[in-house]
């Protein structure tokens, strides 16, 4: 269904687990990661077709997850979804600025999530986005 897996960085077992099923559930290869460094390290590894990334990190602030993922020639081209309860005014607008292409903020909709995020696999009307090697 999709062009590769998907990475999910969440700290949040019970997060992980919920967003993890629902894409299962879509027809999507799902690539875990607890911490940022492991995250980087997979993104690196296995080349995902979208990063869905918590911005609440243990180890390193998402953000800067993301900053180091865009400097990075192998991974700068794949989409980065921002996912944070930090559901404030401006976030959205920091995620962006730090490289994200997107946000979805948590509690996520167990509705909608599923298209929310294939919509930045395969934005509509629009090009593929997908970096492929
Ligand atoms: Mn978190």
């Amino acid at each position: 269904m999709t062009d590769g897996p998907i990475l999910l960085i969440e700290d949040n077992p019970l997060n992980m687990e919920l967003a993890g099923e629902i894409l299962r559930q879509a027809g999507c290869t799902v690539l875990e990661a607890a911490t940022a460094q492991e995250g980087l390290r997979l993104a690196v590894e296995a080349r995902p077709a979208l990063v869905l990334l918590d911005i609440q990190l243990p180890d390193l602030d998402g953000l800067e997850a993301v900053r180091r993922l865009r400097a990075d020639a192998r991974t700068a081209g794949i989409p980065v979804v921002a996912l944070t309860a930090q559901a404030m005014k401006g976030d959205e607008a920091a995620a962006r600025a730090a490289g994200c292409n997107g946000y979805i903020a948590k509690p996520i909709n167990t509705r909608s999530f599923a298209s929310d995020v294939l919509t930045f696999l395969h934005p509509p009307g629009g090009r593929d986005h997908v970096a492929r090697p």
